[in-house]
């Protein structure tokens, strides 16, 4: 990119991040299942699709994949993050997708400040991987909104998660588009790949528990889902791809309510079910 595009470009941002904008932005939380569903077209990339075309055009997004955990927060901060595969043994047409969306410093610094005192590293490594870009590809194909990646903090427990995510409110009033991306029910060692459409009793059972939870607004028991008694231990062997959820509900204000939509356990054991926030 030439410099002139690049000093263009911020200059554009500080002019709309200056912008006094009383609407609130969508929340999302995606259930991205296989990296197939980059190159697919199915129910949920459908979905996506449709979702996608009725936010607009959000002035960047911050995604809270699954797929980037660190010690420490840290934030994608460059100008032109890089698409990373971040899987083996799939087609090598999967390989050559590209998501050339730019990176933006402003918004990343914006995100830093937010999240204060936490300390946030500006990231310059690591780019969108496939809990991002998997998704973005349907649901803004243009590629041309900044996106950003937000670590998820290895050493932090659900709670903590959840209070750093509240943080992030802010971002909303200023156009940015915060999307956690994971799946609700995540088992990859009970998959059965013979069951395209459908789940695991207990898979179903849990991803009917978490929806009634989230339309009940009870974001404390989600939090402690990993306490005795709440059963949840096959559905979420490990946090990863279910704490992208409470950053999303982190940011359901009072008035607001949650949309269910590509509702449905793949596989047997990886629920696809997602929400909007608004
Ligand atoms: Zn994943």
């Amino acid at each position: 990119m030439s410099n002139a595009i690049s000093v263009h470009r911020n200059e554009i941002e500080k002019l709309t991040s200056s912008m006094s904008d009383t609407t609130l932005m969508p929340v999302l939380f995606v259930g991205h299942g296989s990296p197939m569903n980059a190159i697919g077209e199915n129910e949920f990339t459908g979905g996506w699709r449709k979702i996608g075309a009725s936010i607009g055009q959000p002035r960047a997004i911050l995604c809270i994949s699954a797929h980037w955990e660190t010690m420490g927060t840290h934030i994608t901060a460059m100008q032109q993050p890089r698409t990373i595969h971040d899987f083996c043994g799939f087609p090598e047409q999967l390989y050559s997708v590209q998501y050339p969306a730019p990176g933006s410093q402003q918004v990343a610094s914006e995100t830093r400040e937010q999240l204060s005192p936490v300390k946030v590293e500006l990231d310059q490594n690591w780019g969108l991987d496939h809990g991002c870009w998997s998704v973005l590809r349907h649901m803004f194909p243009d590629a041309t909104i900044p996106v950003m990646q937000l670590s998820l903090d290895y050493t932090r427990s659900p709670q903590a998660h959840y209070d750093l995510a509240r943080n992030l409110s802010g971002l909303r009033r200023k156009g940015i588009l915060v999307i956690g991306s994971g799946n609700m029910v995540h088992n990859l060692r009970m998959v059965n790949w013979y069951k395209p459409s459908g789940g695991h009793d207990w898979a179903e059972e849990t991803n009917e528990k978490i929806k009634k939870l989230i339309l009940a607004r009870d974001h404390k028991t989600l939090t402690c889902y990993a306490s005795p008694g709440q059963e949840m231990a096959l559905a979420i062997p490990t946090a990863e791809h279910y704490l992208p959820l409470l950053y999303a509900l982190a940011l359901q204000e009072k008035n607001e309510s949650v949309s269910i939509f590509n509702d449905k356990v793949v596989y047997g054991s990886v629920s696809m079910t997602s929400i909007i926030i608004n």
